[in-house]
């Protein structure tokens, strides 16, 4: 017997196999087909039970109704901002329809962390719940978006328009390395009025340009460039920067554009540099260390670590380096040019390295200038620089490792992030104490050590190697735009200030694992964004508190941002709260 649902036509056919405990053999007797008729998609997932019964006793079996359907987009509304955007939509189809977007025709690929469909909820009669998921998208992807549904059983299509962000003034009419792109906030820069701005655009030309012979013949004056990328000599420094080293950022509309060298001359190859005046500051106390001498004999390189801009660096064993040491593992940075102007700078660059000295600043022992090439030697950082230590021990590290580097499987626990954003911030802080702007503060220029012990290691030579996370403006410079505040790119104006906005994008670095901000944008979007106001989001595995914190360092006003000892303090009580286990990685 069997039990009806409803009143049907089979739609499909169930067989029921008699079977009876008392039965010798199993032998289907018989083969049933219950036909039901105007079922519909809602009847998805009903049970239909089948019991059967005969004098000596009874069986039964169940079947779950499968009731195929063609795709159904029910609904597919305006894009809302939860944790990331969401283009919400509402599909029905069994089999689970294949769903593809289209923007204005042209069709979408999907990826994780830009743009991908995810499916919410599966409401069990065939309806699915989604999002199209973009993280931080642009004015570029406001648009017309269709979603296609597809299965074996028909199609169906639907479109919503999205709007994201409003398209920029001047957008039209910008051009890469223009004062549009850099300077989107001045008003009177970026062609809100086509006449006015002529004037504006001659004026700044005009300025621009005798501040550019004026640099020059500067320039002229005081000669080269360093080659180690700590960019000048004591020496000369006052006459370039104002004597107050931190400079507090005055009200943005009423600070010039500073005119800012393009790059350094090394040999008859310009390298592209930040500039940066703390190099070219007259300092006493930076310019009276005694630089060590090492011989060349002492050094014995053992292989080598990488290259940076400026020269290859090897791991060696150094001799004669301290009285309770016979030899020490060493890190050597070597310079291929050297040049007199080039032995001059480096002098001056190893005094002031010389006096950079706090445990989570990388110690630099000294140079060796007998012969060539012209050496510096550090600390040796066992595990490399730290961009690269947090991607091998990430979620990713299985499939970012790189050969030696090969993961450990051992993914960093939050307190070992937190205490990771604590010595660095011990650094920054140690920096600002001495008046000292870095300018390039960034998981990248931060080296790993034993026992999780990172120091701020690089002051700009790390260039070459992570060269996308710079951006080349005006042919040679090269800024670090995806770690500058608004300030920084739009005026080049660098301060402790900017350096605590630096210090909040590294914690969000070290929270996602070593993810270049803002990489689903392009250089030119990132500049918009961050012009706009807008900030990184908060990452996936990242505490409330912790963002709260990038928030801080984040904020527009340079002086609104959170003091560096604030922050601190702050990263050691959320680090104490949850307890190190600092043992699993050596
Ligand atoms: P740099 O020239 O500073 O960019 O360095 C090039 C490479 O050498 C980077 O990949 C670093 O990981 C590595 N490196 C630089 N300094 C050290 C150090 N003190 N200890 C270990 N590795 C280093």
């Amino acid at each position: 017997m069997y039990k009806k649902k409803k009143n049907t036509v089979f739609d499909r056919w169930i067989y029921v196999c008699f079977k009876s405990q008392v039965v010798d053999t199993f032998e289907p007797v018989d083969t049933i087909k219950l036909e039901l008729v105007n079922v519909t998609s809602r009847d998805n997932g009903q049970t239909l039970a089948c019991v059967a019964k005969n004098p000596l006793g009874s069986a039964w079996a169940v079947a779950r109704l499968n009731v195929l359907f063609p795709p159904v987009i029910m609904s597919l509304k305006e894009a809302v901002q939860l944790h990331y955007w969401c283009i919400p939509f509402m599909v029905r189809g069994n089999p689970l329809p294949r769903l593809n977007w289209t923007r204005d025709g042209e069709f979408l690929t999907e990826k994780e962390g830009v743009r991908y469909t995810v499916i919410n909820e599966e409401q069990g009669n065939g309806t699915y719940e989604g999002c199209l998921e973009l993280e931080l998208p642009s004015h570029y992807d406001n648009g017309n978006y269709t979603l296609h549904a597809s299965n074996t059983f028909g199609a169906h299509s639907r479109s919503v328009f999205c709007h994201f962000l409003s398209t920029p003034p001047g957008e039209h009419v910008r051009s890469e390395g223009s004062c549009a792109i850099l300077s989107k906030k001045l008003p009177s820069f970026c062609f809100q009025n086509e006449s006015a701005d002529v004037y504006v655009v001659v004026g700044v030309a005009a300025f621009v340009f005798a501040m550019l012979i004026l640099f020059c013949l500067l320039l002229h004056k005081y000669g080269q460039r360093s080659k180690f990328g700590l960019k000048g000599a004591c020496k000369i420094l006052g006459e370039e920067e104002p004597s107050s080293p931190v400079q507090h950022t005055p009200q943005l509309p009423n600070v010039p554009p500073e005119p800012t060298p393009d790059s350094v001359l090394i040999g008859l190859t310009r390298i592209p540099v930040i500039e940066n005046p703390q190099y070219f500051r007259q300092d006493e106390n930076l310019c009276s260390a005694v630089v060590q001498h090492i011989k060349r004999r002492d050094i014995q390189l053992v292989s080598e670590l990488g290259e940076g801009a400026f020269g290859k660096v090897f791991l060696a064993e150094c001799f004669n380096l301290s009285p309770e040491h016979e030899k020490l593992l060493v890190a050597v940075k070597t310079l291929k040019d050297s040049s007199d102007t080039s032995r001059k700078d480096f002098q001056h660059e190893a005094e002031l390295l010389t006096n950079l000295q706090h445990p989570h600043i990388v110690r630099f022992y000294g140079v060796c200038v007998e012969g060539e090439p012209l050496i510096m030697v550090f600390e040796y950082m066992k595990h490399g620089d730290l961009n690269r230590f947090l991607r091998a021990h990430g979620p990713d590290a299985h499939f970012l490792a790189e050969g030696k580097d090969s993961p450990t499987g051992l993914e960093l626990s939050q307190p070992q992030m937190l205490h990771i954003g604590w010595q660095i911030a011990a650094g920054v802080e140690y920096l600002t104490e001495q008046h000292f702007v870095h300018r390039d503060l960034a998981t990248r220029n931060c080296l790993v050590g034993l026992g999780l012990l990172v120091k701020i290691g690089d002051f700009g030579m790390s260039r070459d190697v992570y060269s996308t996370d710079y951006y080349r403006v005006g042919g040679h410079t090269m800024l670090p735009i995806r770690w500058m505040p608004p300030e920084s790119i739009m005026y080049r104006k660098f301060t402790a200030e900017s350096d605590v906005w630096s210090l909040g994008v590294v914690l969000w670095e070290i929270f996602t694992f070593g993810k270049q901000p803002w990489y689903q944008l392009s250089n030119n979007e990132v500049v918009e964004c961050i012009s706009q106001g807008r900030v990184l989001q908060r990452p996936r595995t990242c505490p409330k508190d912790v963002y709260d914190l990038m928030l801080g360092c984040w904020e527009l006003e340079p002086q609104q941002r959170l003091h560096i000892r604030h922050i601190l303090d702050c990263l050691q009580e959320l680090a104490k709260s949850s307890p190190l286990y600092l043992d699993v990685i050596q």
